[in-house]
């Protein structure tokens, strides 16, 4: 395994971590979801990645019983939680968003599902344009202070909202934020690479990347229709499914076509093809991966092995096949 720095901070993550979204609950229940975290564990895997909105709490509640049963030293891992969505199904007023009383509710339960003391990463999972930047701020200065959460970030901000909320915390001595959680793939790119470009060295922003797979779209099984019991078949992500299966989509569709004879030039498959081009860029400090079964995580994780294989004149090959370079 590999390990990087969380953007400037001492706090050293593995290149590849290992996510929950849609799979816990849905798709893993205790014991397979612990057999998969053993494994990439075994690997060295030090990062599992939750949110306080997967499965309304489930999600968090089997990494739980899964970390209690797996037993590792608490020193050896990192769990993460998400706020701003809320885990209530039923989402009264301040069952979700970013005011102090809801970051630091979300944040007890989190601790309680997840069966520890202290958050390691706590994200607030999207802007909140109803709660005002200094309160979110104070609030997770506040958590960091009483030893409830080690780091703090956000999710899906833009690069302005993050330089507020820096800009905020160094005004008033506070903990600024570390790290940021944002999707970037093959497929989607203009965000990581061009709005953020100024962050990582401006103010050492840290990044846990998630769907490497645009949700396994780039392992080309969705090409020719939708395979049963895979993620855009499940029922409840109808809109997963419409995003990446409409008509708009269709270059998308194309470019994965476009990948496949350079994947199988190099004698890999899609999905570590994917997640070992996520790799190459150096701002990125964690790739989480998904996975809804162990074949699938064995599968991915060679993606680190292998990634020596993406050398300048293959990454110019899928520079080509993507045609997608933001200017
Ligand atoms: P991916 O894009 O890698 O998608 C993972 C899914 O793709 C798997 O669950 C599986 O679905 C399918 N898949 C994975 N590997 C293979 C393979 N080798 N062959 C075929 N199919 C495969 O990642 P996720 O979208 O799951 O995102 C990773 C993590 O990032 C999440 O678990 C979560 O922790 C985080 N995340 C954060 C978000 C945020 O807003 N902050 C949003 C989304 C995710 P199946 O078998 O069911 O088809």
């Amino acid at each position: 395994m590999e390990y990087r720095r969380l953007g400037k901070s001492g706090l050293k993550v593995s290149a590849l971590s290992y996510g929950s979204w849609v799979t816990f609950s849905n798709q893993l229940q205790t014991g397979s979801a612990l057999e998969c975290m053993n494994y990439a564990y075994d690997q060295g895997v030090n990062f599992f990645d939750n949110a306080e909105a997967y499965a309304d709490g489930k999600s968090e509640i089997i990494m739980g019983e899964a970390l209690k049963k797996a037993g590792w030293p608490r020193d050896s891992f990192i769990v993460s939680s998400k706020v701003f969505f809320g885990s209530n199904p039923d989402r009264k007023p301040n069952q979700t968003g970013l005011s102090r009383k809801h970051v630091v509710e979300a944040c007890h339960q989190a601790l309680k599902r997840l069966q520890v003391d202290y958050l390691d990463l706590y994200f607030c999972h999207r802007p909140d344009p109803d709660t005002p930047i200094e309160e979110t701020v104070f609030t997770m200065d506040s958590l960091i202070r009483q030893g409830k959460v080690l780091y703090w970030g956000t999710s899906e901000w833009s690069a302005q909202e993050i330089m507020e909320a820096y800009s905020t915390a160094r005004q008033y001595g506070l903990i600024p934020p570390t790290m940021e959680q944002p999707q970037y793939n093959m497929l989607e790119r203009e965000r990581f690479e061009k709005e953020y470009a100024r962050l990582y060295e401006g103010i050492g922003l840290g990044t846990t990347i998630w769907s490497p797979l645009a949700s396994g779209f780039l392992t080309g099984k969705y090409l020719d229709g939708v395979p049963e019991g895979s993620r855009l078949s499940l029922k409840g992500y109808e809109w997963l499914k419409e995003r990446h299966l409409h008509e708009k989509n269709r270059a998308n569709g194309e470019r994965v076509r476009r990948l496949i004879p350079i994947a199988e030039e190099s004698g890999l498959s899609m999905a570590q093809l994917a997640i070992a081009w996520t790799l190459k860029n150096p701002n990125v400090s964690t790739v989480i991966l998904g996975a809804s079964r162990l074949t699938q995580l064995k599968e991915n994780m060679k993606a680190l092995e292998v990634s020596a294989m993406l050398t300048a004149e293959v990454m110019e090959k899928i520079e080509g096949a993507l045609a997608n370079k933001p200017e």
